[in-house]
């Protein structure tokens, strides 16, 4: 029988992950929750209904999984922990200083419910993090980098759009080539936030809004923005849905680091991705790791996990057998 899965809150990262279930047949869509009027919202599943988020408790017995598709800034720090009381969750929090505090708040409702939260799943935080773990395991002594875009990032926009008077923003991160190729050539140079990237802001606001405001509250917002060089541009709502519609992103992570009795010998690991569409693969990255949670809770497992914490095997839905034979 199928997973069945939950959505709760329905933007972009949602419709990544409706369109990611489409590609498991162990997975199956039962409902998807929302604050707003569930009859505005259209859905690309047929035969699937949006329900108000008033009523998602009702499903507790109905859904294996709940996956968590708010915002960052606002939103998962509130509803991760609520809906943990009731069902196993995946959530994509990305306010990396905020991290420990989102644990542990999961964890102690995951803990109660006997069910399992596993938070802060996607590429940076996610896969990008595992990667930062695994190669600083392998390579105790050097250095990691993290380059991201460019790209869109989708939790510095909802942080913009959460701004009192702003309609609507795009948050393009660039990352410094010339930095990049350092950290490349395995120099093992220590670079500030701020040589690393760059921030570009474009922003529609309301008529009359404080544009001057505004741009100081962008600038100064810690944790997104206050330690980077940001550019603000206002544009009209009809040049961003012409120019920034889409949601491209990527990056790099590269760890540099000396092996040998002398340390004579240095290794430059990179993975990378490159993304047509950010919330389509953090969205397929959440349903599988959606099918480790079932899992997980299927054993009697409780209490909230991490990326670090979940071995591969569980988040595919080929057997151990066939991972053996097929891809090790
Ligand atoms: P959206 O702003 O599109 O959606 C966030 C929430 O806002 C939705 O759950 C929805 O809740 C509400 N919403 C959506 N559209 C509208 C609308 N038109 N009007 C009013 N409310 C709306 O954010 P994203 O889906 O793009 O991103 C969600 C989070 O995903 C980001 O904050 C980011 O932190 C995280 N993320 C993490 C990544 C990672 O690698 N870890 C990568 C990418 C994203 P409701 O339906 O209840 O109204």
């Amino acid at each position: 029988m199928a997973i069945k899965i939950g959505i709760l809150g329905y933007g972009n990262l949602a419709r990544g992950v409706e369109a990611a279930i489409k590609q498991n047949n162990d997975l199956q869509l039962e409902a998807v929750f929302t604050r707003r009027d569930p009859s505005a919202i259209q859905i690309q599943t047929a035969g699937v209904s949006v329900y108000s988020i008033d009523d998602a408790v009702k499903f507790k017995d109905r859904i294996d999984v709940m996956i968590m598709a708010g915002g960052s800034a606002t939103d998962l720090p509130k509803q991760t922990p609520e809906f943990a009381q009731y069902f196993n969750v995946v959530d994509s929090f990305d306010t990396h200083a905020h991290i420990p505090e989102h644990f542990h708040n999961t964890d102690l409702q995951s803990k109660k419910a006997n069910k399992i939260s596993i938070i802060s799943i996607g590429w940076d935080p996610g896969v990008f993090s595992l990667m930062r773990m695994i190669s600083s395991a392998v390579l105790p002594e050097g250095n990691h980098y993290t380059f991201w875009g460019k790209g869109v990032s989708q939790g510095h926009s909802d942080a913009i759009r959460r701004i009192d008077g702003v309609l609507d923003a795009r948050q393009y991160t660039v990352p410094s080539e010339e930095s990049l190729n350092k950290a490349r050539a395995g120099k093992n140079i220590e670079f500030t936030a701020r040589q690393m990237h760059t921030r570009e802001c474009y922003v529609v606001v309301k008529e009359n809004a404080d544009k001057v405001l505004i741009e100081k509250q962008i600038k100064e917002m810690p944790d997104y923005f206050a330690d980077y060089d940001t550019t603000v541009h206002f544009i009209s709502q009809q040049e961003l849905n012409e120019k920034h519609s889409g949601l491209p992103h990527g990056g790099f992570v590269l760890r540099t680091g000396v092996t040998g009795n002398h340390k004579e010998y240095n290794n430059v690991i990179e993975y990378s991705l490159k993304l047509d569409s950010n919330p389509a693969f953090t969205g397929s990255v959440l349903v599988a790791y959606a099918r480790a949670a079932y899992r997980l809770n299927k054993e009697g497992q409780s209490g909230c996990k991490t990326i670090f914490d979940i071995a591969p095997a569980y988040l595919s839905s080929l057997s151990e057998e066939e991972l053996r034979s097929h891809l090790l």
